[in-house]
């Protein structure tokens, strides 16, 4: 087996920014996001593709996941034995989800092309066309660049409302203005510091009637009796996102959430995710995929599992102005494969004309 690696600087097509990532004065953001994307090809010519976006909220960076990859040992790979293989990636580290995850992709891109047939085949899911539809993610912004981007996103039918800054009320009040009844689900990415004040913020979401569900309230290190206090009080559903990072995390997140969003950049991908999803279903929780600023790369890797989910948040392709790929489409935000150019394995193929 052979093993290459690249990075690349993914552009946003707007500054992206969060409550962890606020600064003062509504300062902070990024204008790009560095990824990696890794291949593999064995001696029968069959290759497979991958992508490493690793977030700062769980790992060291771009450089760091290279940094891991270039010490992987190609030889203890193969697309005959995914498990053996991952087990050998664990052996060399704990942590390193999103290299990793951008290993496990490969294997199973390679292992499903051996078989013929797309991953979510492969794996006996299926896919199901016109079904899965994704939201699409309005960052932190003033209350005049979020009516712009509400605008922009007129043709996606779910949205994602990023919170966590001083003027949550009036960028909520904006977005109303110009998509009155759109069905709206709200990330604070851990901003709320106490359940009084997590419990006081769902409450005026509540009110507007037409929330889903909250991501993530307070830091993934709050007290599982205060998670249990929230969710016995909360008016609307909430999620664990950076409180789930694999399976692992189910007993603490069953109790104190009502749904999870699992991310292939932290169950070190697809392999880690089926479980991950397979688990939280099982415990009667809802599930939802969700994604990191990414490529067509991870964004078609995460829709092979669209079925073992009640929601999708798989637009952090959308979100950019130069992938370098083609594979899973979001027309009007439903997730199809009809039109992507790669018939087997994880679907996705390199995009004529954007140097990658
Ligand atoms: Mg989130």
């Amino acid at each position: 087996m052979q093993l290459t690696c690249r990075s690349f600087s993914l552009k946003l097509a707007h500054r992206w920014t969060i409550s962890s990532g606020l600064g003062p004065g509504g300062s902070g953001g990024t204008d790009l996001f560095p990824v990696a994307f890794v291949e593999l090809k064995d001696t029968n010519g069959i290759h497979g593709i991958g992508e490493a976006a690793p977030s700062t909220r769980y790992e060291r960076g771009v450089e760091s996941t290279l940094e891991f990859l270039r010490r992987v040992d190609p030889k203890r790979l193969a697309f005959e034995n995914v498990p053996a293989s991952m087990e050998y990636l664990d052996s060399l580290e704990a942590k390193q989800f999103a290299a990793k995850g951008a290993l496990n992709i490969a294997l199973l891109d390679g292992a499903a092309r051996q078989a013929g047939r797309p991953i979510y085949h492969h794996l006996g899911l299926g896919f199901t066309e016109g079904k899965h539809v994704t939201s699409f993610s309005i960052g932190i912004d003033s209350p005049d660049a979020i009516r712009e981007k509400v605008c922009e996103a007129d043709r996606y039918p779910v949205l994602k409302l990023k919170v966590g800054s001083p003027r949550d009320k009036e960028n909520l009040a904006a977005l109303r203005e110009v998509a009155p009844k759109k069905p709206i689900r709200v990330d604070a990415n851990e901003a709320w510091k106490t359940k009084e004040e997590a419990l006081k913020n769902l409450e005026w979401l509540a009110s507007d009637g037409g929330i889903q569900f909250v991501e993530q309230p307070m830091s993934a290190t709050t007290d599982a009796n205060d998670l249990t206090w929230l969710k016995s009080r909360a008016p609307l559903p909430i999620m664990a996102d950076e409180s789930y990072l694999s399976m692992a995390d189910l007993p603490r997140c069953a109790d104190g959430y009502h749904a999870v969003n699992v991310k292939l950049m932290k169950t070190s991908g697809i392999s880690g995710a089926l479980s991950a999803l397979k688990a939280a279903r099982s415990a009667g929780l809802k599930t939802m995929i969700g994604c990191m600023i990414e490529s067509s790369v991870l964004i078609s890797a995460a829709a092979h599992l669209a079925e073992l989910t009640d929601y999708l948040d798989i637009d952090g392709n959308l979100l950019i102005t130069n992938d370098p790929f083609l594979g899973a489409t979001a027309e009007k935000g439903i997730i199809s494969f009809t039109n992507t150019p790669e018939a087997i394995g994880l679907r996705v193929r390199a995009r004529p004309g954007i140097s990658s």
